[in-house]
């Protein structure tokens, strides 16, 4: 076992950038938030930020490695996250969390900037990818949305049915390509920064245009592709069912009908201060009392925030401000862009604001 490397395992951990091939254009308001020069969209419009997860491109655009973060800072030569992991799983998970999902992290954060509104899918249950993927992830997911592209005059979200339709007559939508008809039969939510949807595993959905987020989602990337043609890319079929029979796959479509109130009791969360300290503040943005896949917060530091990582691995995002972020063995400097991932072992930690900060605190599956 490597010293140095444990040793990294007491710190915050400054993870490189992460940006990952997808099948539509976006990603300038990363490019933004990261501060480099001539932002711009590209078929890169995913940040994948402390993934150790595989991203399943489809055909010719797999890439072996795609998706799985990398440390490059405190370390003799970069190794990838998912290593660092491997090797010192309690130190960076947190010893209950090992006991429970072993040496998976347990959760995938991306930022993700759509320039277009991105195609309707869906994705499987963790029961789904139990019996049919041998997985024990399904994705479950959900979407805080960090802004929206002031040229978009009305962003917004499709989301579950609105209206009944059976499974036949759904197949054969898709068949057609009926996008009109298929986009017509889900809720149209729209959405402004600080919104957060929660979209459980079977239910449809597609992400408007002009949205920049950041995503939770259970560590997979399996997708049911409902609608088959995307400006960048047109899905062969067995490129749409996760290599299974259509049918079986299509089975983990929910099909329940939300009204109104439903979607906006139901997948529209509502966001809470958990606690204050002085003018700062930590505010759940979707706890575990609504899923158990994973919990997303957002720390709002005026001047001084403590903090404990309370046995947990977890990941950071600086959406804002300067500042820095103290710990047993030292300080990391804080700016807009800079990602972190916080081994269990870091403990006790204080973030330090010069200009105010406001960071996003990703907690993985709860153990
Ligand atoms: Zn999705």
């Amino acid at each position: 076992m490597d010293a140095s490397l444990k040793r990294i395992t007491q710190t915050p951990i400054v993870l490189e950038p992460n940006r990952v091939w997808r099948f539509y254009d976006g990603g300038k308001m990363i490019d933004r938030l990261k501060g480099l020069a001539n932002p711009k969209d590209s078929l890169y419009p995913e940040e994948w930020v402390g993934s150790c997860v595989q991203a399943s491109n489809p055909g010719v655009h797999f890439r072996k490695g795609e998706g799985l973060a990398v440390i490059g800072t405190g370390v003799p030569e970069p190794i990838p996250l998912k290593s660092l992991i491997e090797q010192f799983p309690e130190e960076m998970l947190g010893a209950k969390h090992v006991k429970t999902h072993g040496s998976n992290p347990a959760l995938l954060v991306k930022l993700l900037d759509a320039a277009i509104r991105l195609i309707i899918h869906a994705h499987p249950s963790k029961a789904f990818a139990r019996t049919h993927l041998n997985d024990c992830f399904g994705k479950t997911e959900a979407w805080f949305v960090l802004e929206t592209r002031p040229e978009v005059e009305d962003p917004y979200v499709l989301i579950a049915f609105k209206d009944e339709v059976s499974r036949p007559r759904y197949k054969e939508m898709m068949l057609m390509n009926n996008t009109e008809e298929m986009m017509r039969l889900m809720h149209r939510v729209p959405v402004k920064a600080g919104d957060v949807v929660y979209v459980k595993a079977g239910v449809p959905h597609a992400i408007g245009e002009g949205i920049f987020m950041v995503e939770l989602q259970e560590p997979s990337d399996y997708s049911i592709i409902l609608e088959q043609t995307c400006p960048a890319y047109t899905f062969r079929q067995d490129e749409c069912y996760l290599g299974l029979d259509p049918d079986t796959t299509l089975s983990v479509i929910d099909h329940r009908v939300y009204s109104p109130e439903e979607v906006r009791r139901e997948l529209v969360i509502k966001p809470k201060v958990v606690r204050r300290e002085g003018e700062s503040a930590e505010v759940e943005l979707l706890g575990y009392d609504t899923t158990e896949c994973f919990s997303g917060h957002r720390l709002e530091v005026k001047k001084t925030l403590s903090d404990a990582t309370q046995d947990r691995g977890s990941i950071l995002i600086v959406l804002d401000g300067e500042g820095k972020l103290v710990h047993n063995h030292g300080e990391i400097p804080l700016k807009r862009g800079v990602e972190l991932f916080l081994p269990a072992a870091v403990g006790n930690h204080e973030f330090e604001a010069r200009s105010e900060l406001t960071i996003f605190k990703a907690l993985p599956a709860q153990a």
